[in-house]
């Protein structure tokens, strides 16, 4: 930085801001030019593929996508077409808090890999990827005038991971969809035990009272429509919790989309 000493006011010195920006030129081709150098890696299993940020043909043909026909209210598939509205047996005896539920594949093979390798693995450009496959999945409840809600972490673990894959994952949605990314509308208030291993009740008593609206953002819900994201959905305990929040405080529609669907009774040949 150089000083004009006419009227005290730094500026900037002549070289300093072509040096800053040759800088970044060279980063960014350094980039380039290690991408050119470095051949695309199946985003799962690391084999050679052709075109970067995709599965390759294996791990793809493993990959447990749900697809339609599927049930209205929770995206499990059913085995032949009952129409659009048809409701599965289990949304009939007992409705979920939520509207809509839909998930992009079943927790197992490459859909777990790419789960634990985001949460675990500091693998955060999969939320890209994983974002195009959630926002495929919720096509038909995602619109523009959307919010689209991470599962809050509760603080700690969040200072612990230092990321929320939730929120990963809701900004891509979102990125990907044009609804509005809303992180923080909820608060995770309690540490709630991990869900792995407990029964439906337990984790209904877990959760129960472990989030809340954040404060005065009452009317940035009340009449919208919501889209819960998060990456994992088990009984569905944790997305319920956070639905009874939004509902309270005067959402039009909650709805639901996760990455992995990991409630056993569900499979892809209901
Ligand atoms: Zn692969």
């Amino acid at each position: 930085m150089g000083m004009d000493t006419s009227s005290g006011r730094r500026i900037a010195h002549p070289f300093s801001k072509a040096a800053g920006v040759a800088a970044v030129t060279a980063r960014r081709s350094f980039a380039v030019i290690l991408d050119g150098l470095l051949p695309p890696r199946c985003i799962c299993c690391q084999n050679r593929i052709a075109d970067a940020g995709r599965l390759c043909a294996p791990c793809w043909q493993k990959m447990p996508f749900l697809e339609k026909p599927w049930c209205y209210r929770l995206g499990t598939p059913f085995s032949h077409d009952m129409g659009e509205a048809a409701w599965s047996p289990k949304a009939i005896a007992d409705p979920p808090e939520f509207d809509r539920l839909r998930a992009v594949a079943l927790y197992q093979g490459p859909a777990s890999d790419l789960v634990l390798s985001l949460k675990y693995a500091g693998r955060r450009d999969l939320a890209v990827p994983m974002g195009h496959w959630l926002a495929r999945a919720g096509a038909e409840i995602l619109s523009a005038d959307s919010l689209v809600v991470p599962v809050p972490l509760h603080w700690f673990r969040l200072w612990r991971r230092r990321f929320n894959q939730a929120a990963d994952l809701a900004r891509s949605v979102a990125q990907q969809s044009g609804a509005s990314f809303q992180p923080e509308i909820l608060r995770r208030v309690r540490r709630t035990r991990q869900q792995v291993g407990l029964s439906a009740k337990q984790r209904h008593a877990n959760v129960r009272a472990a989030f809340k609206l954040a404060k005065h953002r009452e009317a940035d819900v009340f009449g919208r429509h919501i889209v819960l994201i998060d990456d994992v959905l088990t009984t569905g305990s944790t997305v319920s919790a956070c639905t009874k929040v939004l509902k309270a405080a005067g959402a039009a529609r909650v709805d639901v989309l996760a990455f992995a669907h990991a409630d056993p009774s569900v499979s892809r040949d209901a």
